[in-house]
């Protein structure tokens, strides 16, 4: 979105919410967030009540806008200010808002990006980049040996198309060669390190080469600069949040994932869309 369209849109509350309302319900249609009815009755209030459950809600009922009692004007700006990857911090300050309300909008962006990508079943094919990384933690550990204080996190790497990155529990053959197995298609051409861990990768159903990292330049294709170039950009942000606990890194982490995959698209968009699906029911 540019920034006259971002101006007129915050211009008033009725425009900001007549935004977000389309993202919730195409063609104005409004259904019951519990049981998708679409047979409602009109409160006074400006509220429905479904015809088949009874469930009485408003427009952003069940939905991950309806997080933090937030206008509409307020969460556009927190949005844009997001998506400039403006601190927690001095979005309060901008906002005029408590540091603690801005957190916990930030964390909601978070969690349906998150949302997002655990929705997303689409396998990556073609030619794969695969290696792990270490985060956080203040000493320097030995790899694949419980690296002190460190997360351990694997990636999977289109060339020319997108990462898929996940906090791991170990590095172990099992739990790496699993989330591969879910995650690549068979037959495509798979790059690592000479990490033993890969080894078996063959056995899996892809084809296998590695890279030699003792050689100067890695020769021809055989190459893991796609993934090692994410890391150094990850790490980078990491630095400038001084640290993430280790409670909300796999958040942060989906994060990364999702402004790297989308780095020529509509960041502002995408996450006004994200806040306006229903949270997903917890069974
Ligand atoms: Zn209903």
């Amino acid at each position: 979105m540019d920034l006259n369209t971002y101006y007129d849109l915050i211009s008033n509350e009725n425009k900001a919410r007549r935004y977000l309302l389309r993202k919730c319900f195409k063609n104005h249609q409004r259904f019951c967030p519990r049981c998708d009815k679409r047979k409602l009755y009109k409160l006074r209030d400006g509220r429905y009540r479904c015809s088949r459950c009874d469930y009485t809600f408003h427009d952003f009922s069940g939905r991950w806008i309806n997080h933090g009692r937030l206008s509409c004007l307020q969460w556009l700006s927190i949005i844009k200010l997001f998506e400039l990857e403006v601190s927690v911090h001095k979005m309060a300050m901008q906002m005029k808002m408590s540091y603690k309300a801005v957190y916990g909008a930030v964390n909601t962006i978070r969690m349906s990006i998150l949302s997002h990508a655990e929705d997303a079943d689409m396998l990556l094919g073609g030619e794969i980049e695969l290696d792990e990384a270490y985060f956080g933690g203040k000493r320097k550990g030995n790899r694949g040996r419980g690296a002190a204080g460190k997360v351990p996190v694997f990636g999977i790497l289109e060339r020319n198309g997108i990462v898929h990155v996940n906090v791991v529990p170990n590095v172990t053959a099992e739990t790496l060669l699993g989330l591969t197995v879910k995650k690549v298609r068979r037959g495509s051409v798979v790059y690592t390190d000479k990490f033993r861990s890969y080894d078996s990768l063959m056995f899996c159903g892809y084809r296998h080469l590695k890279v030699d990292h003792g050689k100067y330049f890695s020769s021809g294709k055989v190459y893991i600069n796609g993934l090692e170039g994410f890391w150094s950009w990850a790490k980078e942000r990491f630095i400038k949040h001084h640290g993430v606990s280790k409670k909300y890194f796999p958040l942060y982490l989906k994060e990364l994932e999702f402004r790297y995959n989308n780095r020529t698209s509509d960041i502002f968009d995408l996450v006004a869309n994200y806040l306006c699906q229903l949270v997903p029911k917890q069974d």
